[in-house]
Order: structure tokens, then C-alpha cells, then sequence
């Protein structure tokens, strides 16, 4: 009887967990093609609870597997947008990855605080850094993850700002948001592990939320690339 009852609950379970892995790949997929957000905090739950069976699924379906990533980045972008622009950007940081660096960059990795720009103008970081520096967010350029997350302790900023590939964002992002740190993502244009590419000018729109932008101007400019979507929950 015991068993009956364990096997009945654990069927349930599974047909509960694929139910809602299918809902949010349908949904994810009308979010990402359609421009169109619905049920924001069930795609979150199911994308942060069954992010390994999601991408299973997505793969077994012919889906490419960053489609995960990138429901659960442009779901947290639409849920904080409001929060993340009522901060100060002296409580916000900007974190990029080393890998937006020339090849041919001349500055040093610091163990503490990443790497710091010299301003070259051999890659891209000197006018995200320029931008940053005039707004007042605090600027670090690191090797990865577990990077930001020490920045993070360390620093107790009230927002993050990041940008990377499409896993490690959403990684990043789900990471950072159980550190009670709120986060913000501008995914890359072109991604690998050197020279890679993310739209200056996305970025910076996002920077200027809440201080010299509003919601609206961001999300009239820049809302196909950040997934700023008409949220309905
Ligand atoms: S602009 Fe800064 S990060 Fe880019 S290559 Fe030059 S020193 Fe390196």
C-alpha cells in the first residue's frame, strides 16, 4: 500500500515537471520568436528548477539548448526592469567578460579586482568603461564566473549589470538573484572565448536606465535585443 502510494505521487510528479518543462518551451519559444512574455515567474521557476531536462528536451526536439538561456535572461530582464531603474548607479557595478579584449590588449589580470583597461582603444571596453565611469557604476572586466560572484561579496552592490555568452549570463544571473543581488544581462552579438562582440549601444541604453533614459526609450530602442517584452502574467 506504502509503495502504491510513493509510485502514485512520484508519477504525478513527473507528469507535473514534463508539463511544465513543455509549457515553457512553447512559451519560451513565443517569448524569443513572437516578442511576447507570458506567465514571467512559471518560466522562471521551471527554467531555474529544470534547467538540465529543459535543455535535454529542447535538444531531443531539435531546438538549439540556448533557447533555455535565453527564456530565463529576457524573462529576469522584464521582472527587474522597473527595480534595476529606480537604483543609483553608484549602487550598481557593469560587468564584462575578458573576453571582449583584443588579443593584442595590453592590460594585466589583477587577482582582486579583474582586469584593468587602459584605455587602448584596441577593443570595445574603452567606451563601455568611458560610459561607465561618467555614470558612476563601478566597472569590472573579469575572467568568469565565480569572479563576479567574489566582486559581488565583496562589494554588496544593489544591482549587477553583466554581460556574456547566453549560459553564462543566465548561469550568472540565476546565481547572483539567490546572493539577493539584483541583475540586469545584455547577452553577446558574437561569442567564443576571444574578441567577442556585444552591442555598444544595447549596453549603454541599459546603463542609462533610470538615470538619463527611461523605460520606455529603452524599451522602444533596444527591446528586440534585451527581450523587453509587454509582460503578462
Ligand atoms: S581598450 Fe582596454 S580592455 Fe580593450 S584592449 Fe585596450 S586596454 Fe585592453
Amino acid at each position: 500500500m506504502f509503495y502504491e502510494v510513493v509510485g502514485k505521487i512520484s508519477i504525478a510528479a513527473i507528469i507535473m515537471a514534463l508539463g511544465l518543462i513543455f509549457m515553457t518551451l512553447i512559451l519560451g519559444t513565443i517569448l524569443v520568436k513572437k516578442n511576447r512574455l507570458l506567465f514571467p515567474r512559471v518560466l522562471l521557476f521551471t527554467v531555474d528548477t529544470f534547467y538540465l531536462q529543459l535543455k535535454g528536451v529542447a535538444h531531443f526536439f531539435g531546438m538549439s539548448p540556448s533557447i533555455v538561456d535565453q527564456i530565463g535572461i529576457e524573462v529576469r530582464n522584464n521582472l527587474n526592469l522597473n527595480r534595476f531603474s529606480s537604483i543609483k548607479s553608484k549602487d550598481r557595478i557593469l560587468v564584462v567578460p575578458q573576453c571582449l579584449r583584443s588579443i593584442k590588449c595590453p592590460a594585466r589580470l589583477d587577482s582582486s579586482v579583474g582586469v584593468t583597461c587602459k584605455g587602448c582603444g584596441m577593443c570595445m571596453i574603452k567606451e563601455v568603461k568611458e560610459e561607465a565611469d561618467r555614470l558612476g557604476y563601478g566597472f569590472y572586466i573579469v575572467p568568469g564566473g565565480s569572479f563576479v560572484e567574489r566582486i559581488v561579496k565583496a562589494i554588496r552592490p544593489q544591482a549587477a549589470l553583466g554581460v556574456a555568452c547566453f549560459k553564462d549570463l543566465n548561469i550568472g544571473m540565476h546565481s547572483l538573484s539567490k546572493a539577493n543581488c539584483l541583475v540586469m544581462g545584455v547577452p553577446l552579438v558574437k561569442d567564443g572565448c576571444v574578441e567577442t562582440t556585444v552591442n555598444a549601444k544595447d549596453l549603454i541604453n541599459v546603463m542609462r536606465l533610470g538615470i538619463e533614459r527611461g523605460i520606455e526609450d529603452v524599451q522602444k530602442g533596444c527591446s528586440h535585443e534585451l527581450g523587453l517584452k509587454d509582460a503578462k502574467s
